[in-house]
């Protein structure tokens, strides 16, 4: 409802600085956690210059590896929406390498939550944590009752750090009859609201400047990060969300086809864009050393469907195009001189 006060963490992320902005145009007041006055201040003045009213906006300092300020932040909040989780852009050779800060943080979140007595507590999770790991006789089909198999030789240290957060989250809410919902985006491009890009448009960012010239044979779900801001602020009030896991994705490109996105929106990369896919043998070799290929060897050739049903009914998701939000990074990305670090473009 609005005029109630919302703490949302990680508010100097990609995702959130949009879920912040919806937030406070729909009336709400914001606390934001933030691991720097820097970062707050960076923040304050990104919502100002999209439009928002920066004066229902608070900022709160905490780190989820450390338990110092959660609590203070969480106090007078009544909702809790949790952003905040590392999501690095190469991968760890320690599968679980990022779960300490991700699970260890997620549970001082939901402590904080508990003590608050907050109404309800919305997690960001991701299809990572719904998809990985399952055997080659599960359909290909995946909905919310599906958890990533952390047990599995080739699931990334990210996905076991969502599926272990998420879980955790669960595990803690649940005991304290505290409602929680999640929501389980797919890879999250669309315009950004500054320069700070995160690591989804940073993906599309080395597309456009030449970093990744050929790419593996895989395909992943694709979401624009206005539709995945709106299904949270639904979700902190929608009457059937508490107890559920809502995938959000609107259909699949593999890497080639982001490419060619990335270059109908900004011509001037469209030598730069991947153009050759890398043959599978090739992959499945390269992974033996390379760890960065790891992750896309159980991808490759795969195709998935994700059940979004769910959110499009209680949630009022519409699964918006696919092209169109990443041309929309593209575009942004140039927009906040991403090719003036590439002198050769242009
Ligand atoms: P960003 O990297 O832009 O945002 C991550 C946020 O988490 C930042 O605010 C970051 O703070 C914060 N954070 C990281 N480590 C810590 C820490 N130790 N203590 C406190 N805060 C921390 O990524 P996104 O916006 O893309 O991701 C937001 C959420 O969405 C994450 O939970 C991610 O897993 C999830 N997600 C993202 C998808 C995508 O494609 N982008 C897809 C599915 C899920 P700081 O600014 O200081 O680094």
């Amino acid at each position: 409802m609005a005029g109630e006060r919302i703490l949302l963490t990680g508010a100097s992320g990609f995702i959130a600085k949009h879920i912040a902005l919806q937030l406070l145009q729909a009336g709400y007041r914001v606390r934001g956690t933030v691991r720097s006055p820097q970062k707050g201040e960076a923040l304050r003045q990104t919502l100002a210059r999209a439009g928002a009213d920066v004066a229902r906006l608070e900022i709160a300092e905490a780190d989820l590896l450390r338990d110092e300020g959660w609590e203070a932040a969480a106090r007078g909040c009544d909702v809790v929406c949790h952003t905040a989780s590392p999501f690095p852009a190469r991968q760890s050779k320690d599968k679980w390498a990022l779960v300490p800060v991700a699970k260890g943080g997620t549970l001082r979140v939901v402590d904080a939550a508990i003590k608050a007595k907050v109404q309800r507590f919305v997690m960001t999770s991701s299809v990572v944590a719904v998809y990985y790991g399952h055997g080659a006789d599960h359909p290909p089909v995946y909905g919310e009752d599906d958890w990533s198999n952390v047990g599995a030789a080739d699931i990334s240290d990210y996905a076991v750090s969502k599926t272990e957060a998420e879980a955790a989250a669960w595990g803690a809410a649940d005991a304290a009859s505290l409602p929680m919902v999640t929501i389980n985006p797919s890879f999250v491009a669309g315009p950004l609201l500054d320069a700070d890009a995160g690591t989804s448009a940073t993906l599309i960012g080395m597309m456009m400047t030449g970093k990744l010239p050929a790419v593996p044979n895989v395909s992943f779900g694709i979401v624009d990060v206005r539709d995945v801001a709106k299904a949270h602020v639904a979700a902190l009030t929608a009457a059937e969300a508490p107890g559920r896991r809502f995938i959000v994705s609107a259909g699949s490109l593999t890497m080639i086809e982001i490419g060619q996105a990335v270059a109908a929106a900004v011509p001037e990369c469209r030598k730069r864009v991947p153009r050759f896919t890398v043959p599978d043998f090739v992959v499945r070799l390269a992974a033996k050393v390379v760890p960065e290929a790891r992750a896309a060897v159980p991808e490759l050739g795969r195709q998935k469907t994700l059940l979004t049903k769910p959110a499009e009914t209680i949630l009022g998701f519409t699964p918006g195009h696919t092209r169109e939000a990443v041309a929309e990074t593209a575009l942004s990305l140039r927009d906040h001189g991403w090719l003036r670090r590439d002198p050769q473009i242009g």
